[in-house]
């Protein structure tokens, strides 16, 4: 299956993965993701995905987990979104000590993990040169990211990693009509808007994990918190 197992998605959401990997919307990013240096000494023999990182995960499950972008030699070689990089690292070892993933680690898309009650991807499908996208790629990808979002019927709680998914998400709120008026972005804060809690966590990038900006205590203790407001709203 194209970028990597899926976990019992309905075919509309199938067909939702299928749309993204073949998107060419961006014309920036789709020569930059086919093009960007990734070291074949370090990775011997592997095939790069090199195209659109959709989501991946449970979309029966409560929690969506949004990123910014797949990184080059992360999602952008592997094929799925957050595996295969130090942010995977940090971040999978997290959920799976608090229960929502059934490994400690991501490092293929092959490797067996599954993300439990949780769904993971990130604002925009493609990696972007230096990190960062333009506000028109990111207005062309937010349509797949509301897609995602309602292919989780069950969804209750948002976790962003980082100030771009943050305002990644709230403009899609916006667009279906909620109100986040006055509301930014915040390491360890959160935020109901309608029947959905959105968690903040700083990206576990390793520039901001090397700095300490983002301690495993901190990014421990959103996920504490989301596995309480879970349990307290099922
Ligand atoms: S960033 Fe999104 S919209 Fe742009 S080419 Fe990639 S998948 Fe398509």
């Amino acid at each position: 299956m194209p970028g990597g197992q899926e976990q019992g998605a309905e075919p509309s959401c199938e067909d939702l993965r299928r749309r993204i990997i073949s998107c060419q919307k961006c014309p920036r990013l789709v020569q930059y993701r086919q093009s960007v240096p990734i070291s074949t000494k370090r990775y011997p023999g592997q095939e790069f995905w090199r195209k659109p990182v959709p989501g991946y995960g449970d979309t029966k499950g409560r929690l969506l987990i949004v990123g910014m972008a797949p990184a080059a030699s992360g999602g952008n070689r592997t094929g799925r979104v957050f595996t295969g990089d130090k942010s995977a690292q940090f971040l999978v070892s997290a959920l799976f000590k608090s229960g929502f993933c059934n490994q400690p680690t991501s490092e293929a898309r092959d490797d067996g993990l599954r993300y439990i009650d949780a769904y993971v991807t990130a604002a925009v499908k493609c990696v972007p040169p230096d990190n960062r996208p333009t506000l028109p790629e990111l207005e062309n990808c937010l349509p797949y990211l509301k897609e995602e979002i309602n292919c989780m019927p069950d969804l209750r709680a948002i976790l962003v990693l980082g100030r771009f998914a943050f305002e990644s998400i709230a403009r899609v709120l916006r667009s279906t009509g909620f109100s986040l008026s006055g509301s930014s972005f915040r390491n360890e804060g959160s935020l109901d808007v309608g029947n959905i809690r959105i968690f903040m966590a700083f990206h576990p990038s390793p520039r901001n994990v090397n700095t300490g900006k983002l301690s495993e205590d901190s990014f421990t203790r959103t996920l504490t918190g989301i596995r309480e407001y879970l349990n307290e709203t099922s």
